[in-house]
Formats: structure tokens, sequence, C-alpha cells
């Protein structure tokens, strides 16, 4: 293998990486985001957003590897891998800590980690006397280390009504069969009564790229039906809105959870979308999969979430719009056009009677920080979610735990890391927060609650930088980027890769919408610019074996992902990742140390909001 090959990755990334648990078709409108980053479908990236940023990388990546490793010779002729990483690269993150740390965090007495468990306890307790030995000040509320963070859990039983009904008949609907629904609502009992349908076609409201389907439609008490994707996914070269969403990549808008947010924004008591396959990147089984359960935050007072939301199949929507005198693949073909009008389904009356388990438990987010010397209102954050799958049954009955050693130990220890790195080095300017999150693999819940109800003020946040799931493979030319071209941090970690020596790459995938899919995410969409690095949006081009190695080594690891085999392991080689951290901190200790404020890219459906609190940014 030579030194990264855009070529030859997107030939290696294809896929054999297996379907994972994407819950995204209903364990509640946040549940199961990061699942699913890597399926392997063909890596047809989104063009024109990367290349400069990519081309730049591998010019200069060929010398500085060349530098790095002494082999210049031996990596133009996809020989030798015998040289090794200079510590310096990854300096002052230690891999051996790391590991430590991760062994640690996959330990059997911390139980998989799971929200609300004995393991969570053990976990919290673990990370603050780790933030207290390093030396930091408590970040969490009132002057403690942790952010209690409420969750409920749902689980939908079986609906003693689901149908719709027209002006002489009725089609009853079948729960999993024709559609999958659950509720974020805490509500025991869900009943509604003859609401009507409105196809939005994608419903996408995206003032910076000229478009609203919604054209000012009136949703309240209503049962809003969407199309999964963006507008331009289906689109045939030529049409007005091809690459408008950046092609078959995902942009925030073709998620499901945006959908569900929209239609909660304007009143609707219900979203159904309309599943298909390509569209979804997933079958109609990995909707149904999580059983009609769900987390969400705890729903108190003023309920604003969703009574119903879901998803609901080809077949039966097909069906539903005939029988309304609607032709659904004509109308998908007409969501395709900026013009487009919602269709209320005429003399169609949606009604659902249902019974809900309702659970509630509480969790911890655990924030360190250390106090800014000069700016100590602006915050730079790094975050990882502690928390992982608990204990459950495998396949065969067994009581299992799943220890989540990489998926998010990793990303934990490298918190640690760079917290240590920070409190070596001379105070900051401004003050950084370093934060484990609960509930991520719950649906980003321990990140989303801090969003909504910061400890620091998010205005002035001048990033987030994310870790879920490093490598631990060893030493690398390649980390990918997840989300590439949103924001010029990104641009500033291709810049630090480079001066390591390595190149960061484009995710393998993105039209599996990884960048929708990690703790990051909560705060791109409150405005906050945004660096995620996660190790599953690609091989890694592996010192020691290259991209064949990188790509055995991922694919091992998907065989475990949120398994019992995500465990510590002695064969594990954490320079690799230990590159990815300091890649971070590098970049992370710059930005503390200065007066700047990251801009997303004009092009990015997260820059309007930032754009306005700037003025508190002076104008930034
Ligand atoms: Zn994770």
């Amino acid at each position: 293998m030579r030194t990264p090959d855009k070529a030859a990755l997107g030939v290696a990334l294809q896929p054999e990486l297996r379907p994972e648990q994407e819950a995204g078709g209903g364990a509640g409108h946040r549940a199961g985001q990061r699942s699913g980053a890597l399926r392997g479908l063909g890596a047809q990236r989104r063009t024109g957003r990367y290349v400069g940023l990519r081309s730049r990388g591998l010019a200069c990546a060929v010398s500085l590897v060349a530098l790095a490793t002494g082999l210049l010779a031996g990596a133009a002729q996809g020989v030798a891998y015998a040289a090794d990483v200079a510590p310096s690269v990854y300096a002052p993150i230690s891999p051996q800590r790391m590991s430590d740390a991760m062994k640690v965090l996959g330990s059997d007495a911390f139980e998989g980690r799971a929200p609300g468990s004995a393991g969570e306890a053990r976990t919290v307790a673990w990370l603050i006397a780790q933030y207290k030995q390093i030396g930091l000040e408590p970040g969490g509320e009132n002057g403690g280390w942790t952010q209690r963070v409420p969750l409920q859990h749902t689980r939908v039983g079986k609906a003693t009504r689901l149908q719709v009904a027209y002006a002489t008949d009725t089609l009853p609907l079948e729960q999993v069969k024709d559609v999958y629904f659950t509720t974020a609502r805490g509500a025991d009992h869900l009943e509604i009564q003859n609401a009507p349908l409105v196809f939005v076609g994608y419903g996408v409201h995206a003032p910076e790229r000229g478009w609203d389907d919604f054209k000012g439609v009136d949703l309240k008490g209503k049962i809003a039906v969407f199309l999964i994707n963006d507008p331009d996914f289906d689109a045939k070269p030529g049409e007005p809105v091809a690459g408008k969403f950046g092609g078959r990549a995902m942009t925030y808008y073709g998620r499901w959870t945006y959908k569900y947010e929209e239609a909660t924004r304007r009143g609707a008591i219900g979203a159904l979308i309309v599943h298909d396959t390509p569209g979804a990147a997933y079958g109609w089984s990995t909707v149904i999969a999580p059983g009609g359960e769900a987390f969400d935050f705890e729903q108190s007072g003023q309920n604003q979430s969703l009574l119903m939301q879901g998803w609901i199949s080809t077949p039966a929507a097909t069906q539903v719009f005939a029988k309304a005198g609607l032709d659904l693949p004509a109308l998908r073909v007409q969501a395709r056009q900026a013009s487009f009008q919602p269709v209320t389904l005429p003399h169609a009356a949606f009604s659902l009677a249902v019974p809900v388990e309702v659970t509630h438990l509480e969790s911890q987010n655990v924030l360190g920080k250390l106090t800014g010397s000069k700016r100590p209102d602006e915050t730079v954050m790094f975050g990882a979610h502690w928390d992982a799958f608990g204990m459950s049954k495998d396949a065969q009955g067994h009581e299992v735990i799943r220890h989540g050693a990489i998926d998010d130990g990793s990303g934990v220890a490298g918190v640690l890391e760079i917290a240590r790195a920070f409190k070596a080095g001379p105070k900051p300017e401004r003050t950084v927060m370093f934060a484990s999150w609960t509930a991520e693999e719950r649906g980003l819940l321990g990140s989303g609650w801090y969003a909504a109800h910061p400890l620091a003020p998010l205005e002035k946040t001048a990033a987030n930088f994310t870790m879920d799931v490093l490598q631990m493979a060893g030493p690398s030319r390649t980390a990918y980027m997840v989300g590439a071209g949103q924001d010029t941090v990104q641009d500033d970690v291709v810049a630090a890769a480079e001066r390591q020596g390595r190149v960061m790459l484009p995710e393998a995938m993105s039209e599996r919408g990884a960048f929708y899919r990690a703790d990051h995410l909560p705060f791109a969409r409150a405005g906050v610019p945004v660096v995620a690095l996660m190790d599953m949006a690609g091989y890694p081009d592996l010192l020691k074996g290259g991209v064949p190695a990188g790509r055995k080594w991922l694919q091992d690891y998907m065989v475990c992902y949120h398994q019992a085999c995500d465990a510590w392991s002695l064969d594990w080689d954490v320079r690799g990742a230990a590159e990815d951290v300091a890649l971070l901190y590098n970049v992370g200790r710059t930005l503390a140390f200065s007066q700047a404020w990251p801009q997303w890219k004009p092009g990015s459906e997260f820059a309007a909001v930032r754009a306005q609190s700037a003025a508190v940014r002076g104008g930034h």
C-alpha cells in the first residue's frame, strides 16, 4: 500500500461491514443515532466540498510521512512499513495511560456502564476521582462534578385502535407490519382521534438553500407525513434540485431526527416517515428492531414532543394515499421541486389508541474544567460518552456485559489525557471544559441535555471536540473527518494532521450521515462549531500493514461493536488513537489561547443559528 490513495481507499471501503443496529427506526426520536455509521454502501462522496482540502493534504503527506518515518522510498514504492512513528507525533498524550483508562472503564466491575445502573455509579465515581487527580476544577452543576440528566424510557403496547378512516370506509393498519411508532411523551396512554394527514414532501425548511417544503401549512393537531433523506437524494442529473443538498450524501435535513423536530416545531401531534431502504440506508427490519421502546429526556409540564413518531412502510403508505385518491410515486417526484406544496389527504382521518409503559431514571454527565486566565467566559470543550450498553442477553440467551472498552472508553481516555496535558501547561486563556456524557447510546441524550442546559454559554463556546471510537491498531497515516467541510475548526485539524505527517480524509460513507450520530451534534445544532473524530468512519492506513491491516482491524471491531467483545486487550497498540487525541489537543490548545472564533462554512445547515448570536462575539 502507498501513501493514502483515495481511489484505493474508495475501493477498499466497501460493503463487508455488516449492518448494525441503527435504532433509527424509532427508539425515540434520538435513539440510536450513532450506530449505523458504517454500514457499507458504495462510497459515493460528497464532491466539491473537500477536494481542495484533500489534495493539499495528500501533497504534503508524502513528504511529511517520509520525514516522520525516514522511509520515503519504502512508502512511495509501497513496500516496507517497518519503521515506527516518533513519540513526538502523539506527545504529550500517553498511549499507556489511555490503555489503562480503557482497561478500567471496560472492566467487568463497571458492568458495561448503562445509564442508571450500578455500573454508572462506579463509572461516575471513577471519573470524578480522575478529574480530581488531574487537578481540574468541578465543571458541573452547583459547583459539583456532575450534571443531572433525567431520562424516561417508554414502551408502547398493543394498539387497540390504529387506522385511517375515509369518507366511506376504513383502512386498518398494523404496528410493525405497516407502521412502526414510538412516543416521546411520558403519558401511560396515547390517543389520537381522527387527525388529518398532511404530506409535506421531504419536510425541509432550509432558507440558506432557498427551500421550504411547508409553505406556511398549518400542522397543528395533525400528522405530518414525510419522505426520508434530502430533496435531491433521488434527483436525476440535470434536475434543478440535483446537488442542492449534497447529492447522495445526507445533510441534517435528511435525518429522521430532523423531520421529527420540524414536526414538533410546527405543532404537529404526530410524524410518519415513509420508509424506503435506499433513502433510509437501512431496511424495515432495522426500523422495527427496537420493539416499541424509546429513551428520551424526562417530559414534564409544558409537553411539546410528538404524541407519536415513527415510520410507515412504502406499501402501506401507497395504499393510504391511494384510498385518498393520491398517487404517492407521483408526489415523490413533485417533492423534488422547490415549488412543492404540502398536500392534505382528502377525507382521511388517522386514529390511534395504545397503552404505554413509562419508567424514569436519572443519570449524570461528568464535567471538569480549567477556568480561563484571561477570558473565562469563553469556552473550548472536549467530550466523549462514558455510557455503553450495560448487561443484556446475547443471541444464545446468556447474560453478557457489553464492555464498551473502545466505544467509548477510548474517547473518555482521550478526554482525560487532553485534560492532563492542559493542566501540565500554562493556564489557558479561555476556559477549557472536559465532558463525559451519559446516554449517548440512547440517542445523544447527555450531550443533548447539556446543549439544552449549558453550564457555560454556548454562544461563547468556541468549539466542541468529540471523540467516539478510536482505533487500537497502531500508528496510522490517516484519520477520518466526519462531516468534512462544515466549519473552519475542521480546517485547523486538517492542517494539524499535516504537521503530524498524517492526512485527514473525508469519512468514507458520508451518505450514512455519521456526522449526525455522535455527541457533537447537539452542539452543532446549537450553533457551536464542532470536530468529530470517529475511527469507524474509514479504514486507517496503518504504518504497519497499510490499509489492508486497517480494514482488518475495523472489520474485526465491527463484529464486536456494541457487543461483549468490545473489551480491553493486551494486544492493542494505542499509539494511533493517541495520535488522533494529540491532533485535537493541538488544535484545541491553540484555540484556548486565541481570541479567534471558528466559523461555520456558508453552506452549512448550522451557520444560521450561530449567526444569531454573532453580536456577543464581537460580530464573529
Ligand atoms: Zn460511541
